[in-house]
């Protein structure tokens, strides 16, 4: 039984050593069509529970072996915020490690809970998921628990994100024939407005899934990062085709206005004439960086 996995170097969160908070089995309060885990039954609290003390003492054989990793992970086969003792271990880590982040990827769901919306607010980084604000689709994707009450979710998703002083991250996967259409956008557009995150992660399925579900292609996920008009999205999408795009300064600067782009955009997208033009408008002053949770966006400064 590992629980600690890595360091994996990952571009939206940096070197990343994980921590697996249900080792033995999947244990989650969703069961989503996406999952790269098999299909299991939705459960409201973990049946196997590792000690706090085991997860330290994993961790501990880690770091005296000297690895080096900007931010710990906490993660599982499963949700994260199902574990029971998720406060405690956040209080010994943060004294374990003072000068690491520490990030959860969380199905979101923590934030309906008193006790992990707290233990949460002491984390660097904080992950949500939100596939859909459209009931509906929302438990057709994500398969939940019938008492999980999404509205309420994403109330309480906003009024963390007030409170929050770390780095607040959402992400949207998109399944074709589910979630990838513009009213499926739209709403959650609003509801990211709402919520205020640093960025969105908008990607695909990438792994086999647990049910016959398929991905969209790269061109439709640009298409819908389009209705996304609230917040920074970032196309976490890992195979991006080789084609490159030649945009002007003008071009550009018009991108950039619309919509911010990613470093992650700018590596894989653009050709060489269309990186010397983008370099010479950062050079200029004509471009602003902003970094959102690890992640540099690029944008016209308005002053421009
Ligand atoms: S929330 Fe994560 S672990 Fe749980 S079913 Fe969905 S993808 Fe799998």
């Amino acid at each position: 039984m590992k629980i600690v996995f890595g360091p994996v170097s990952s571009r939206r969160f940096g070197l990343s050593l994980g921590v697996d908070l249900s080792p033995a089995l999947k244990q989650c309060n969703f069961d989503c069509v996406y999952c790269e885990l098999s299909p299991a039954k939705s459960i409201q609290a973990q049946n196997s529970v590792v000690s706090v003390e085991e997860i330290l003492h994993e961790i501990n054989v880690n770091l005296n072996k000297g690895l080096e990793f900007d931010v710990l992970t906490l993660t599982a086969n499963g949700e994260p915020s199902l574990y029971p003792h998720l406060k405690e271990l956040i209080t010994s880590l943060k004294k374990l490690l003072n000068n690491k982040k520490i990030l959860i990827l969380s199905n979101g769901t923590a934030v309906l809970h008193r006790d992990k919306f707290e233990a949460l607010l002491e984390l660097d980084i904080v992950k949500f998921s939100l596939d859909s604000v459209i009931s509906k689709t929302f438990y057709r994707i994500d398969r939940a628990l019938k008492s999980i009450d999404l509205n309420l979710m994403i109330e309480k998703m906003a009024e963390f994100s007030r409170i929050f002083k770390g780095e607040l991250v959402m992400e949207i996967l998109v399944v074709a024939g589910l979630n990838d259409n513009e009213k499926e956008f739209k709403a959650l557009d609003e509801a990211l407005e709402k919520i205020s995150p640093l960025r969105v992660d908008l990607s695909t399925i990438d792994r086999p899934p647990s049910y016959p579900v398929k991905a969209v292609s790269e061109q439709k996920l640009n298409e819908l990062a389009t209705f996304i008009k609230s917040v920074p999205v970032l196309i976490a999408q890992r195979n991006f085709s080789e084609k490159k795009i030649r945009l002007s300064k003008e071009e550009l600067l018009k991108m950039l206005h619309l919509r911010p782009q990613s470093q992650m955009d700018i590596e894989l997208k653009f050709d060489d004439e269309t990186l010397k033009n983008f370099n010479e408008l950062l050079a200029q002053g004509c471009i602003k960086i902003l970094k959102l949770a690890g992640v540099k966006f690029y944008k016209v400064d308005k002053n421009y």
